[in-house]
């Protein structure tokens, strides 16, 4: 009798021991219902393979002016950033590490309007935006006109982790900054021949035209380059974020969509995770970002539906040119745009990251995350 009832007792342990193996503890404090809920909609907590979706995207706008080679450079650059990401989501980090990672990689190369690539303002200084948005816990952190931050999204992650304020300008900004202890870096680390060419050719028209210095903000002939990120981790979390140089010539102190939650950068576990890029005055009016993922919220559209029908039917209505980059909790992705591209790149658990979106017309490259 006492055999029976100690191999009973051991059965259960055992049984106790193997459901608690299925659990491990999250990277970063993170949420593990939504890995419960996608396994329990696929019937067994047990054959969940670890799924998770990075997309980024390199701005929209148009591409054809840009020659073979920038194209090339852009699109290595984009490959390099999300295998940023994808290194981290595949090891069970967050979304919004891999979400701030991804877009470090393109400010840093100066290829973007971003980071080091920023476009001048019409002082000829780069002012720079950024946003991150966290969809479990709706925290936001985001930093806007800033002139001498190298990686504008770190330091907007620093105020979504660091103050209790979502958004923080200028000066106030760069103090900020420096009690954290990131370098100031002077104006010259954004030197860029491109756009101090843009510059420059401008100032000389205005010296008989002195319209010349105000173009349109979304002139027909400029190619783009905000950068942004959305992300789904392995833990079910949703994050987005978006960094940039603002559009061409802009006046001093003009803040665009980016770093406004809702225009430009919004995500929330419960509908989805949106990246923009376009005119930001119309991403503000709109407020594109929560439009979308609220459509999903509380119409119950797919992310794909939403998205769509602000970018090319509310949008397309009011001649706002733009694209998003949107993904939902369960996987689902949508890159709506209304111009003639936008690059845009994204990974999932296969490691296989594809790239396009420089031309209507050129197919994908795939390549692999593993370098
Ligand atoms: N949305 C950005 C801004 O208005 C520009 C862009 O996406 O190209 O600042």
């Amino acid at each position: 009798m006492k055999v029976i009832r100690l191999c009973s007792l051991f059965v259960v342990v055992a049984i106790v021991a193997a459901v608690a193996s299925n659990y491990s503890r999250p990277a970063d404090g993170a949420d593990i219902r939504g890995l419960h809920t996608r396994a329990n909609r696929q019937g067994d907590a047990r054959q969940t393979a670890p799924s998770f979706v990075l997309v980024a995207h390199g701005g929209a706008g148009d591409y054809s002016k840009m020659s073979q080679e920038q194209i090339d450079e852009r699109r290595t650059t984009m490959v390099r950033a999300i295998r940023a990401g994808y290194a981290i989501l595949s090891r069970g980090g967050t979304s919004v590490d891999a979400v701030e990672a991804t877009i470090s990689v393109m400010e840093d190369s100066g290829l973007f309007d971003a980071g080091r690539g920023g476009y001048y303002t019409r002082a000829g200084v780069p002012e720079l935006d950024a946003a991150i948005m966290d969809g479990r816990t709706l925290a936001a952190g985001s930093v806007a006109a800033v002139q001498h931050i190298a990686n504008p999204i770190h330091l907007a992650r620093l105020v979504m982790k660091k103050t209790p304020h979502v958004m923080l300008v200028g000066a106030g900004a760069e103090e900020f900054a420096k009690s954290q202890g990131i370098e100031l870096v002077s104006p010259y680390y954004f030197y860029n021949e491109r756009e101090w060419q843009r510059f420059k050719d401008a100032q000389q028209a205005a010296k008989n035209n002195a319209s010349a210095l105000y173009p349109p903000a979304w002139p027909n002939d400029h190619e783009h380059g905000t950068v942004g990120a959305v992300a789904l981790d392995q833990a079910g979390n949703l994050a987005a974020g978006t960094s940039t140089g603002g559009t061409v010539m802009k006046m001093s102190g003009r803040v665009g969509d980016s770093p406004i939650i809702g225009a430009g950068t919004y995500a929330n576990n419960k509908s989805c995770a949106v990246s923009g890029t376009g005119v930001g005055e119309y991403f503000m009016r709109n407020v594109v970002a929560a439009d979308i993922c609220e459509r999903v919220r509380y119409l119950h559209v797919s992310v794909e539906q939403a998205a769509n029908d602000v970018v090319m039917k509310e949008l397309v209505a009011q001649h706002a040119e733009g694209g998003v980059i949107a993904l939902d909790p369960q996987g689902n992705v949508a890159t709506p745009l209304n111009t003639t591209g936008m690059m845009t790149g994204a990974v999932r658990a296969d490691g296989k990251i594809s790239v396009k979106g420089w031309s209507t017309d050129a197919a994908p490259v795939v390549v692999s995350a593993a370098e």
